[in-house]
């Protein structure tokens, strides 16, 4: 191999943006560019010798091996380090070219997608299964056992609806992440929570649960109406559900001294959560109880709704709790329109 021909086949792995290996065929002459060297984690200054040193994961050397032997192009993913890497090998006349792509954001968001779906069919799979039971026993008992009618038909009622919260937070989960640029506009967050609280009212009144609220008169954000009222919905809404009788539930709001924040705090003296399971509670369908989540209509989504919609607008959501004793959530958005804002 001549010195002209290795600095031709440098300049020509250089030249490609994606991380790039160019190898002799014999194995021994390669050429290797920064972003292969960081994708592959070969470390800086460690000099590959040979194309084993650089090529050490077994499926990357066997699919080597394999063009050389076919000529046929291949694809491949492989692990490596933390990284998931789409490889490319492929002949390039007597040399072997080795593209690597950088496909780990991909491969989680894939990830999720699938985890999603499966979730998803999961919890719809659970009441529909019910509602057929429950349609079969009813068509059994209405001729043999009439009495029974009234106490199925409300179970089917209580199935039905169990599958009608679903849908809501299901579509306010997609809305949220399929939207394009966001379209911020001036929103007064204290009316608005006051309105949400409001709301609330007859069900904290039945489930024996006080309301304190305590908000400025005006505080405008740049913000979306619908998403700011499902974030104070969900919390409010847990903040009651997960409480006992007697208990209460306040929510706060204030501007920050920066002048650059406001914080919305929904605070309860509920039944708490344990410290073990405060890392988990804002995944998708994740319930710390999932029988008391049922039986109350929940759906294991309204926290990471809230998530979403908070990180959306360039907020944050923290959670403190205790158990036994109550729960705060503590959501901080910006009074200016986030550079983060998508
Ligand atoms: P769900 O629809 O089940 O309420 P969320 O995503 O809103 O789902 O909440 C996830 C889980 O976190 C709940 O199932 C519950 O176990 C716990 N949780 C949420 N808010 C509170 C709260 N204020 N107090 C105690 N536990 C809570």
């Amino acid at each position: 191999m001549t010195a002209r021909h290795r600095s031709r086949r440098r300049e020509l792995v250089e030249s490609i943006a994606q991380g790039a290996v160019l190898l002799s065929d014999d194995g021994q002459g390669f050429a290797i560019n920064e972003a292969a060297r960081e994708l592959l984690a070969i470390p800086e200054g460690a000099r590959a010798r040979t194309a084993e040193d650089v090529l050490t994961h077994p499926a990357l050397a066997e699919a080597v091996d394999d063009v050389l032997d076919t000529a046929q192009p291949v694809t491949l993913e492989i692990d490596r380090a933390e990284a998931r890497l789409r490889v490319n090998v492929s002949m390039l006349r007597d040399e072997v070219l080795v593209l690597i792509t950088d496909r780990t954001e991909e491969h989680r968001v894939d990830e999720l997608r699938r985890d999603f779906v499966v979730n998803a069919s999961h919890e719809l799979k659970t009441p529909v299964t019910s509602i057929q039971a429950l349609a079969e026993a009813l068509s059994v008992v209405c001729h043999e056992q009439p009495e029974r009618v009234p106490e199925l038909v409300g179970q089917l009622g209580d199935e039905a609806a169990r599958l009608a919260a679903l849908v809501p937070d299901l579509l306010d989960l997609r809305r949220l992440e399929e939207r394009g640029p966001l379209e911020l506009a001036s929103v007064d967050l204290a009316e608005l929570v006051r309105r949400v609280v409001a709301n609330q009212i007859d069900r904290a009144e039945d489930l024996e649960v006080g309301l304190v609220v305590d908000v400025p008169s005006e505080v405008e954000i740049p913000g979306i109406v619908g998403d700011l009222q499902v974030v104070v919905r969900n919390l409010v809404r847990n903040a009651l559900t997960y409480n006992r009788a007697g208990g209460t539930v306040e929510v706060r709001l204030r501007t920050l001294d920066d002048d650059d924040t406001v914080e919305l705090v929904v605070a309860d003296t509920g039944v708490g959560i344990a410290s073990s399971e405060l890392p988990r509670i804002f995944e998708r369908f994740y319930r710390v109880d999932p029988a008391r989540s049922r039986a109350t209509g929940g759906t294991g989504l309204g926290l990471s709704i809230v998530r979403h919609a908070v990180e959306n607008l360039g907020g944050s959501v923290e959670v403190a709790s205790q158990l036994g004793d109550g729960t705060s959530f503590t959501v901080r958005l910006p009074t200016v329109r986030p550079a983060t804002a998508r």
